[in-house]
């Protein structure tokens, strides 16, 4: 099948490379030059495990290719994926600019029967808006347009694509269907057919039901830590039912990243515009951020209420998630904020994320390993859950700090073994170690 792909970012590059990989010919178009040219060269923009590999191997096959022209690009396809950004407008609802702006560019290069389906997270509405802003620009070509929601998950997009638990096809006519099941054959997945409105709101569902999972646990924590309860231990009990299930029941310092906070405003906003207001996602996004101000609130405890000022802080974990450099969204965002509103100075490492986290925290000064970060530190808090950090050697970890505080965000170390070694010790939801 011949396929075009519009936006080559997370999404659109990961959906091309895997698109490729199991057969079909690829154009993947993106406006950035910067990207198209390096792209072209066989290296990805974005850091995703082994997105080079494939990127190359079906260049060379030359199934994939990448441009900036989107009449060329589309001219022979059968199907355009748009895949392009949706984010937040200031009151929270999703930004549709970039979308229309594709939507119309498709209307003025159509010349042949194609169908336009959207993977960017939209909501309910958006594939008839983008149907109206197409057949402004096409005259009287015949076009069909559908949803098809992505649910990969950065730092194991590859993998989670070429091993799909589902897809939502979302479509109005059978030639739309069929062209989609073609589309998702190689993949060997469950498909789900269904209407426009359902398979955009699907993901918006899907993804606030996380996220209502992520803050429950850590009301679950919080509440732990006031009765000498272990939250881990609680979670493996509930996520041994498989009412529950066992994912998305890690307690910490809440969720980040490029969807979850975007896509909960977007679906409150939406609820909104539909007359009904949500009341248990505003919730969770309360949770959310008051879990990052909790992280801070620990720091301080540790110096005995002596406050921040002139305090050393060592932050080990920029990006919202390991194996990932997208800082979008990311927790270190707001702590490292409020660490430095608080007068401590930060000192930062992270694995990958430390260029992307640059141009966020311009006032942190950047080490080039976690050692480096933690030497003579007052204390470390540990913020994203990289394999880098839960493997460190603890011991040398003492040496190096100053005072051997630990603020962990992420529940990496076992509160007894912190005890054994003397460190002082505070995670999320479990015993504390002074
Ligand atoms: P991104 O910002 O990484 O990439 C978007 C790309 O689109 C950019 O490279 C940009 O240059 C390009 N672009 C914008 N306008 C264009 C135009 N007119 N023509 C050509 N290219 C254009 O975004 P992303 O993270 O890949 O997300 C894309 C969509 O997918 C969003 O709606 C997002 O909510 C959704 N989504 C993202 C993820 C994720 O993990 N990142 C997962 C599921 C769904």
């Amino acid at each position: 099948m011949k396929i075009c792909i519009v936006g080559t970012g997370y999404v659109g590059l990961v959906s091309g490379v895997c698109y490729s990989e199991v057969g079909h010919y690829v154009t993947c178009v993106d406006k950035d030059m910067k990207k198209v040219d390096q792209l072209k060269q066989g290296r990805s923009p974005i850091y995703e495990p082994g997105i080079e590999e494939l990127l190359v191997s079906n260049q060379q096959k030359g199934r994939l290719h990448f441009t900036d022209d989107l009449a060329e690009a589309m001219r022979e396809a059968e199907l355009i994926v748009i895949a392009v950004g949706t984010p937040a407008n200031k009151d929270g609802s999703a930004n549709l600019s970039f979308i229309e702006a594709v939507a119309k560019e498709i209307g003025t290069h159509l010349t042949s029967y194609k169908v336009i389906v959207t993977k960017s997270t939209v909501p309910v509405g958006t594939g008839q808006k983008i149907k109206s802003w197409i057949q402004d620009y096409c005259g009287k070509m015949a076009f069909d347009v559908a949803s098809n929601p992505e649910f990969l998950r950065e730092g194991s997009a590859i993998y989670d694509t070429m091993n799909m638990e589902r897809a939502v096809l979302g479509v109005e006519s059978k030639r739309a269907e069929d062209l989609l099941v073609e589309l998702h054959r190689p993949f060997d997945t469950k498909i789900v057919i269904t209407d426009l409105a359902t398979s955009e709101m699907s993901k918006y569902a899907s993804n606030a039901f996380l996220a209502t999972k992520i803050s429950f646990i850590n009301e679950v924590a919080n509440v732990c830590e006031q009765l000498d309860a272990d939250v881990t231990k609680v979670a493996e009990v509930m996520g041994l039912d498989p009412r529950i299930g066992s994912a998305f029941l890690g307690a910490g310092i809440g969720y980040g990243g490029s969807c979850f906070p975007k896509d909960t405003q977007a679906f409150i906003q939406m609820g909104e515009r539909a007359g009904y207001s949500l009341k248990i996602v505003p919730a969770v996004e309360k949770v959310n951020f008051e879990q990052r101000e909790r992280l801070v609130q620990k720091v301080e405890r540790a110096f005995g209420g002596a406050g921040l000022k002139g305090k050393q802080i060592a932050v080990l974990g920029l990006a919202f998630k390991p194996n990932t450099d997208d800082m979008r969204a990311a927790p270190a965002r707001d702590i490292i904020p409020m660490l430095m509103t608080a007068g401590a100075n930060v000192v930062a490492y992270d694995p990958i994320a430390m260029k992307e986290a640059a141009s966020y925290l311009p006032h942190v000064t950047f080490s080039e390993s976690w050692r480096e970060a933690v030497c003579g530190a007052d204390a470390v808090m540990f913020i994203t859950d990289w394999k880098e950090f839960k493997d460190l050697n603890l011991k040398e970890l003492k040496q190096e700090l100053a005072s051997p505080i630990v603020i962990d965000g992420r529940n990496l170390f076992e509160p007894q073994v912190m005890k054994d070694l003397g460190f002082y010790y505070d995670s999320i939801g479990r015993m504390k170690i002074e």
